[in-house]
């Protein structure tokens, strides 16, 4: 089964259709559905059409790559030269950076081309984008829920099909949570495989960029197109050479499920996730269950680090060096509190008062130095389960999407969706989320598959098994697609 991507490609190489008029196609889409969906916050239409114009000529002269000529959307936390880069946040709702991320130097390099920057929650701090300055995106499976959080403007632009695929941002389960929430595949690679240069940081020990697409085959050429180390990033690693192999032979893998992931998870979205299971070792699969203790703690971990992390992080925003200034002040400490006062919204300043919390003096060792010895214990525990087992898979979420507004008053139950997503992170694993099925009430389910460090390929390659067999979702994948 091929990808849109490939099929878009495919038509753009044989003259089918032209890099400008697939660009107007999805401009008109955008104008359409983006007023009441809210997935993008900024529009670049005419760089795009520009650019899909040099797409074009890259096309003509048989130069370029996969996604060259094919539109895209980007997550609003990764830089782009004299384009708007806000973090959906007051405080940056001015900021055009002087440069590129990296990922998009790469797309660029390749004539992909950019349709917008999409919405998220404030700073990527969040599980249902509703802590966007912006206002929430909606979610197009079903708009009385939310897209999920923090990429959920790129997901709910992939599942509206108002972007053929899109970049977010991962630090605790900001690609796979809405990817699942909205019914699309969500990959956050291994921890260092792409470069994070110009990525906003919000926890930098697990922050990690990756693709929301239709399909695990588009996943993949997106992840072959933006991986690789890079100078400007210490944390980035050399990847392999060779583009991806999806490889859907299932038959000798030996797949883990651990307890702790599926303790307490609602019943119908076990059986969905059981039933794609069933199918890895109807196929020749070895499947088996352990248990990995340390899950228990990975939530409060994953906050403390983040919190602390983001606390750092974000001290930079004083209003001094760029971004919003508070209009009036007395002094420069006076401005620097009133700036960030007026500038941050209320999640994000409980974020930075936490993470200021744990690591101040006094506390260090009660809150961030556990954190990290636990932090340690858990990495620990998932290389044994690697040394003995290809992969786990796991719910990517134990809820589905949940109600617009809902976390307002329940901010406990979305830091708690987190539950599944986090422990990546903080071991630095690459994983997918995938389409399984759906609840009764029409709402999309995801399961997770996770591998071993830079086993990215293995993780790819296990989820286009269900999507060559056809396991789950197939009306997800590519019954929403329209050209
Ligand atoms: N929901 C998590 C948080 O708010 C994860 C966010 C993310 O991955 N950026 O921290």
């Amino acid at each position: 089964m091929k990808g849109l991507l490939t099929r878009l490609s495919a038509m753009l190489r044989s003259g089918e259709t032209s890099s400008y008029e697939l660009t107007k196609k999805y401009i008109a889409e955008i104008e359409k559905s983006n007023p009441s969906l809210n997935a993008y916050v900024h529009l670049t239409f005419e760089r795009a059409l520009k650019d899909a114009e040099t797409a074009d000529k890259m096309l003509k002269n048989g130069v370029g790559g996969a996604l060259t000529g094919i539109p895209y959307a980007l997550k609003d936390n990764i830089c782009t030269d004299g384009l708007l880069t806000t973090c959906c946040s007051r405080i940056l709702c001015d900021f055009k950076p002087y440069y590129n991320a990296a990922v998009v130097e790469k797309l660029n390099s390749v004539g992909a081309v950019l349709l917008g920057k999409t919405n998220m929650d404030e700073f990527a701090m969040g599980s249902t984008s509703e802590t966007s300055c912006y206002g929430a995106p909606l979610n197009p499976r079903n708009l009385s829920y939310v897209t999920g959080g923090s990429s959920g403007g790129s997901a709910a632009a992939v599942a509206a099909n108002i972007a053929p695929y899109a970049l977010g941002s991962d630090t605790g389960g900001s690609i796979r949570q809405p990817a699942a929430f909205c019914g699309v595949v969500g990959f956050k690679p291994t921890y260092g495989a792409v470069s994070r240069y110009g990525l906003i940081a919000y926890g930098s020990s697990l922050d990690q960029i990756g693709p929301i697409t239709h399909t695990v085959s588009d996943a993949a050429l997106v992840y072959d197109a933006i991986r690789g180390a890079d100078v400007r990033d210490m944390t980035s690693a050399a990847t392999d050479a060779a583009p991806t192999v999806l490889d859907p032979e299932v038959k000798g893998i030996k797949i883990a499920l651990a307890d702790e992931f599926f303790e307490g998870l609602d019943g119908e979205m076990k059986a969905l996730i059981e039933g794609v299971v069933k199918k890895y070792e109807a196929y020749g699969a070895e499947v088996s269950s352990v248990s990995i203790p340390s899950l228990k703690t990975a939530l409060p971990v994953y906050y403390i680090i983040a919190c602390a992390e983001a606390s750092s992080n974000l001290g930079r925003y004083d209003g001094i060096r760029y971004g919003f200034r508070a209009a009036d002040y007395s002094d420069v400490d006076d401005m620097v509190v009133r700036t960030r006062t007026q500038g941050f919204g209320k999640e994000v300043q409980k974020r930075i008062m936490l993470g200021t919390y744990v690591l101040s003096s006094g506390y260090f060792d009660a809150y961030y130095k556990k954190a990290c010895l636990l932090r340690e214990k858990l990495k620990g525990e998932m290389d044994k389960v690697f040394e003995k087992f290809d992969l786990l898979i796991a719910p990517t979420a134990p809820v589905t999407a949940f109600k617009r507004g809902y976390s307002g008053g329940n901010a406990i139950e979305t830091y708690h969706s987190d539950v599944c997503t986090v422990p990546v992170n903080i071991a630095g694993l690459p994983a997918i989320s995938i389409p399984c099925g759906k609840t009764k009430t029409g709402l999309p389910v995801g399961m997770q598959i996770i591998g071993d460090r830079f086993a990215d390929s293995a993780v790819l390659s296990a989820a286009y098994f269900c999507e060559a067999e056809s396991v789950c979702g197939e009306e997800i994948y590519e019954g929403d697609v329209r050209l």
